[in-house]
């Protein structure tokens, strides 16, 4: 496999997670902003475990600790804001601060995983989306091993260079990946359409790359808005794709909500 072909897979992979982890973790699971039947929704569930592989994230646990970003962004409470590990004004210190944002992340959302966190109690009340024998599947110490070793074999097979290597961790860890740079870049860098009591920023510049999840001033100031894009020129990749999946009959959008009108 040439070096160009290797890495176009690698990168592919990382959208194709990305995708799964914003349309269905973030936007289906976590916001509730449409409906799909249970058929659609496994089979979501088993393409964002596939593309997760060993760093799956388990959807009740991921959006109970978003939920509690929304509540208390960018004050000590948030689970992960960027501004309570940043020494710098401008964040110019991400290189060490976002580790550590994500080291604490990952700490909260395993008790949170484990119910041994006090979170999960205000969410008692909440039906997620839950798949409970294909979550123990998905979470098991031999499954993971598998996936990891699926996607180093991919390496082992095909990297056609020794830095190809260095792109692995990536791959293996996406999910936490995807997570800590909208975290950090949409809390810390960027315009504001909205003046809100947050830090909530609009970082444009990564915002396709990000499959429209930058947007991060537009979703906290209307988290149930179907499109994070509101100006003509904030594309939101995802919100395309809903409509679309709307169109084919796999998700069904909620009555009422706005999911078109431009600022
Ligand atoms: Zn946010
Ligand atoms: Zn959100």
């Amino acid at each position: 496999m040439s070096t160009t072909t290797f890495v176009l897979c690698v990168v592919g992979h990382f959208f194709f997670s990305l995708f799964m982890h914003s349309f269905f973790l973030h936007r289906y699971v976590t916001h509730e902003q449409f409906t799909m039947s249970r058929f659609w929704e496994r089979v979501f569930y088993f393409l964002t475990w596939f593309s997760q592989g060993p760093a799956f994230l388990h959807p009740k646990a991921y959006a109970m600790m978003h939920l509690e970003h929304h509540e208390h962004s960018d004050t000590k409470k948030d689970p992960h804001s960027p501004l309570n590990f940043s020494r710098s004004r401008l964040g110019l210190d991400f290189a060490v601060a976002a580790p550590r944002m994500m080291l604490a992340t990952k700490r909260l959302y395993f008790q949170i995983k484990q119910e041994a966190h006090a979170i999960v109690e205000l969410y008692r009340q909440r039906k997620f989306p839950e798949w409970r024998w294909f979550e123990g599947f998905a979470s098991s110490r031999s499954i993971m091993i598998v996936m990891g070793g699926l996607f180093a074999s991919f390496f082992l097979f095909f990297a056609p260079t020794w830095w190809c290597w260095l792109l692995l961790p990536i791959s293996i860890l996406s999910g936490p990946i995807q997570g800590g740079i909208v975290n950090w870049c949409g809390h810390m860098w960027g315009y504001r359409n909205h003046i809100l009591p947050d830090n909530s920023r609009n970082t444009w510049a990564l915002s396709t790359l990000t499959l429209g999840e930058l947007f991060q001033n537009n979703h906290h100031h209307d988290p149930k808005r179907i499109n994070f894009g509101e100006r003509w020129f904030e594309i939101d990749p995802i919100y395309w794709m809903i409509l679309l999946f709307s169109k084919l009959g796999i998700v069904r959008l909620k009555p009422g909500l706005e999911v078109s009108v431009r600022i």
